[in-house]
């Protein structure tokens, strides 16, 4: 595929995507820039898919542009730098999430927060490509070519394939932990277990959280347990939600309808329930769930690069990676199925020498 709007030096590079919403993603071929002088060339090794990928390749939210190549939680290796390039040499082991750019002089880029950049940060797939023309491309590809601002270290201690989901996955549970102040003497809950769920668990207990799952799968109880939950409740049983004691922090990382007022009342005083999950259709909020203990609804959008750094600083200290399935990138269309079913366990990261 030729991409007309593409207006730097390029080369062209295989991918993986798909042409429309109904469509499987097949092998198809991008372009890449050459290196800039500020970019980091990455050969792409593994990369994760989250179910963000999957909403966007099905239009879910609208504003698809086709053909997509989605992925953004991508670890590779640098096999080239542009010549001021100070932070990146060949053969370093990297990583890209979802930001590849944003304005970096308004206050949230300044404040580190290029997440909640007031002229719109540019996400590595599916976003206008202020630099080269076209849209962005993402992970499900050869090779990345990014501004070595907006390209993570990753210690050399974390297993590579394991460690792709924390860049998103990890990052976006991350932020708001920190940011709502999980830590030693609070109960936070974390409402559904499937990529962002997992890596909540670990992080949070890792923070000294009292952990608290809530899982609408009675199957998932005793993983639950094993990645540090100290308390699992199966949100469809009624008895077990009543008698549940009331948390400081409640984390829903949930992709689909459901209803957030079961759980705001489960809040103490002062409790916030922070949506990260990002469903489709609206969450009706009732009155009385909030002005009832003075609580807050809030949201949360992964993190900007530093937190990210951080984020991978802090798993690589407290041994924190995801809970895999490896997977060729030919099944990647039965992993969407699975991942569409909730039938991931508890990540699907792509290795990328199938492609
Ligand atoms: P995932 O691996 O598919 O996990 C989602 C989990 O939510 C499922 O495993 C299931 O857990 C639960 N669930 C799904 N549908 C449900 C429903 N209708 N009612 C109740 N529970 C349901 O997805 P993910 O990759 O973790 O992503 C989760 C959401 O976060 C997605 O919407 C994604 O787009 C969004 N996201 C947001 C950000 C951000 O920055 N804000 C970043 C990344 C992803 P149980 O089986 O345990 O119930
Ligand atoms: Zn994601
Ligand atoms: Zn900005």
């Amino acid at each position: 595929m030729t991409d007309l709007n593409f207006s730097k030096a390029s080369r062209t590079i295989k991918a993986f995507g798909t042409y429309a919403a109904d469509k499987q993603l097949e092998q198809l071929t991008i372009n890449r820039r050459t290196t800039e002088p500020h970019d980091v060339e990455i050969e792409i090794l593994y990369c994760g898919i989250c179910h963000s990928d999957l909403h966007a390749i099905r239009n879910e939210w609208g504003g698809t542009t086709y053909p997509i190549v989605p992925g953004h939680e991508i670890v590779g290796k640098v096999t080239r730098v542009g010549g001021r390039v100070t932070k990146f040499k060949v053969g370093d082991l990297v990583g890209v999430g979802c930001i590849v750019d944003s304005c970096r002089h308004c206050d949230a880029c300044a404040g580190g927060e290029e997440q909640f950049c007031e002229q719109g940060w540019t996400v590595v797939f599916n976003y206008p490509d202020k630099i080269s023309g076209g849209m962005t491309y993402g992970g499900f590809s050869e090779t990345i070519v990014v501004d070595e601002h907006y390209v993570l270290h990753v210690p050399e201690k974390l297993d590579l394939p394991s460690a792709a989901p924390i860049l998103c996955a990890g990052i976006t549970v991350y932020s708001p932990l920190k940011h709502w102040q999980a830590g030693a003497g609070k109960r936070v809950g974390i409402i559904g277990l499937g990529g962002l769920g997992h890596m909540a668990v670990k992080i949070a207990k890792a923070m000294g959280a009292t952990v608290v799952v809530f899982s609408t799968s009675a199957g998932k109880a005793e993983d639950a347990k094993r990645l540090g939950a100290d308390e699992v409740v199966i949100s469809k049983d009624a008895a077990q939600m009543r008698k549940t004691p009331k948390l400081d922090m409640i984390l829903d990382t949930v992709s689909g309808k459901h209803d957030v007022n079961q759980y705001l009342n489960l809040l103490k005083t002062d409790g916030s329930l922070v949506l990260v999950g990002l469903p489709v259709e609206p969450l009706p909020v009732g009155a009385f769930s909030l002005v009832n203990g003075r609580r807050s609804f809030s949201g949360s959008n992964i993190g900007g690069i530093l937190e990210t750094q951080e984020v991978l600083d802090f798993c690589a200290k407290h041994n924190i990676t995801a809970e895999i399935e490896l997977i060729n990138i030919r099944d990647v269309n039965t992993a969407f199925e699975r991942m569409g079913k909730g039938d991931v366990h508890y990540r699907f990261v792509i290795d990328m020498k199938s492609l």
